[in-house]
């Protein structure tokens, strides 16, 4: 499947809930989701046939996202029939990790290989302000589960924030020299109802750069949106991922699935095609036409130009 910017599409996010046990500041409104994500997000079996028709086009790469994926009940049977379709060759979870401890085995057993970590910050105080009451030691705990269940590549994800973890950039790289994990600094994005940082809070992720010129470039893999350094000695890598400063659109092979079920040919575009419901000829005509709906770019966006989508992170997946 290509776009119409001779971009192959071989990458479907999708995020399988809105529902969520954290309410981080730059994601989700004070007063959370607006609907219970019950009511709204699809079955199991709709996720499942939607993955298929879209492997039978040329998608390879699942990644499973929310809202946070683990509070589904049936997350683990899902990760399975999921894995189990024809075409799908790589599978990941993006999660808070907080729920992550008691079933990071059975998640391997499933299938997830690759897992994606949030980590904004290594002290317990912040952890809970910025995630309005989260437990930084669940989420330690999660990343070492991850580690022992045999996940790899384990990914940190930091949202790079000015005047709250600037002071924590080189705490948090320094993981990298105990762990083998890619920590990865994200430009913050000014993105759905969740407005309320001043300007100082979008720093460009030079900043990285700048506080630790002992970072060396590596190669970076194929359609990776990350731009990755080593500490010397380190085990891991230290990734830094530029949405405002560097966009990565010319890269971009994916399309997004929402819990409710539209597909969103761009992140930052407020464009949805619903495919709920559909079947057979028409849900892969539908596919097919978000595919070629991808704009070439998203529109600027900095501390005062937002995103032009419609929805908050924890309703698109990120
Ligand atoms: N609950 C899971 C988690 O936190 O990893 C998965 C869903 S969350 C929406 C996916 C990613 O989006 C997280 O890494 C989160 O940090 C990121 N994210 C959410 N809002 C963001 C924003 N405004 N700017 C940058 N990244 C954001
Ligand atoms: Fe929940 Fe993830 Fe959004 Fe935080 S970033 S509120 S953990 S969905």
């Amino acid at each position: 499947m290509t776009d119409g910017y001779g971009r192959k599409i071989e990458y479907l996010r999708m995020s399988v809930t809105d529902g969520c046990n954290l309410r981080c500041r730059y994601c989700m409104p004070p007063d959370g989701m607006a609907e219970c994500p019950c009511r709204t997000a699809m079955s199991a079996d709709e996720f499942v046939e939607i993955a298929r028709a879209a492997a039978g086009l040329g998608m390879k790469k699942l990644r499973i996202t929310g809202g946070e994926p683990l509070v589904r009940s049936d997350i683990i049977p899902l990760v399975r029939a999921l894995g189990a379709i024809d075409g799908i060759e790589d599978m990941s979870l993006t999660t808070n990790a907080t729920l992550l401890a008691p079933c990071a085995e059975e998640l391997y057993n499933a299938g997830i290989r690759r897992i994606n970590i949030s980590l904004d910050t290594l002290v317990p105080e912040k952890y809970e302000r910025i995630t309005r009451g989260g437990r930084l030691a669940d989420a330690l705990c999660g990343i070492h589960a991850a580690l022992d269940a045999g996940m790899s590549p384990v990914k940190l994800n930091t949202v790079l924030i000015g005047g709250f973890n600037d002071d924590e950039i080189e705490s948090l790289a320094e993981l990298t020299l105990r762990y083998p994990v890619q920590l990865r600094f994200i430009e913050l994005m000014p993105i759905g109802n969740t407005g309320d940082f001043p300007a100082t809070a979008y720093l460009p992720d030079s900043v990285v750069l700048e506080r630790l010129p002992q970072l060396a470039p590596v190669p970076s893999e194929k359609h990776t949106v990350a731009r990755l350094f080593r500490l010397p000695d380190a085990k891991g890598e230290v990734g830094l991922i530029s949405p405002l400063s560097n966009h990565f659109c010319a890269e971009c092979n994916r399309l997004r699935l929402t819990a409710d079920g539209c597909l969103k040919p761009c992140l930052h575009s407020a464009e949805e095609l619903p495919v709920r419901g559909l079947h057979g000829e028409e849900l892969k005509r539908a596919i097919l036409t978000a595919a070629s709906h991808k704009p070439e770019k998203h529109g600027a966006l900095s501390a005062t130009e937002r995103s032009e989508a419609q929805r908050s992170m924890y309703r698109i997946g990120g």
